[in-house]
């Protein structure tokens, strides 16, 4: 199966004509191999206008919201990005191509596992990987981050991680119900916080404090 080629008409049929203008995310989705964060037994699919299952009930985002999210962290190779919700690794594969480091935190052990392996393999050297619920932010209190995604949904504002966010971060959360949500960026300034709604979405449940129980 040609990958690249496959790739190649995914970043224009899905990423380019759908209004993705970003230079720097449209060159990190033709770079990143997509196929080889799914199960072999999906390759063949990873390309699809779709989210595609990667086991334990989750799935990789759809192309179009990876780069959509992407772009609206504003970033640069200066930057430090936390990711909540590691999932198959490529999510954290893009926003590596376009920072400086790249912290991401997956709840699964069998898919972060998979994802760490799959990095690893690519040879991506800014991405540290953590096993634990991302609802905390990451154990190093004083780390502040210029960037951070949270791809599953959440219910409500997630505070804790906001105390982890640098002045004039941004932040991007699908924040709603459990089967339907508004893509949010929050941009911290100063003295508030500043919110807008960028499209809706649906994502799997970020589970824990600002999303759901688990079952
Ligand atoms: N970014 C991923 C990728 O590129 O493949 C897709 C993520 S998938 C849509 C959402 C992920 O969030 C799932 O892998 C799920 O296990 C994880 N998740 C849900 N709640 C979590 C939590 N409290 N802490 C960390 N990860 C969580």
């Amino acid at each position: 199966m040609d990958f690249k080629r496959l790739r190649e008409r995914m970043v224009e049929r899905q990423i380019v004509a759908r209004g993705i203008t970003d230079a720097g995310v449209i060159a990190a989705m033709r770079r990143v191999p997509r196929h080889l964060f799914v199960p072999k037994d999906m390759a063949a699919r990873a390309y699809e206008d779709c989210p595609v299952p990667i086991g334990a009930g989750q799935t990789i985002s759809q192309p179009y919201m990876v780069a959509l999210m992407t772009q609206c962290l504003h970033l640069n190779k200066s930057k430090r990005v936390l990711e909540v919700g590691t999932g198959s690794g490529y999510q954290a594969a893009v926003l590596a191509e376009l920072s400086k480091e790249v912290y991401t935190i997956e709840r699964i052990e069998e898919l972060l596992l998979r994802a760490r392996q799959t990095l690893h393999h690519l040879r991506y050297t800014n991405i540290k990987t953590f096993i634990g619920d991302g609802n905390l932010g990451v154990e190093d209190e004083d780390i502040l981050f210029d960037a951070m995604m949270v791809t599953a949904a959440s219910r409500r504002q997630p505070d804790r991680l906001f105390a982890q966010l640098a002045p004039d971060g941004r932040m991007v959360v699908p924040m709603g119900d459990r089967f339907s949500q508004s893509l949010m960026v929050f941009t911290k300034k100063k003295d508030r916080i500043t919110e807008e709604s960028v499209c809706s979405c649906t994502f799997v449940p970020l589970i824990g404090e600002y999303g759901w129980p688990l079952n």
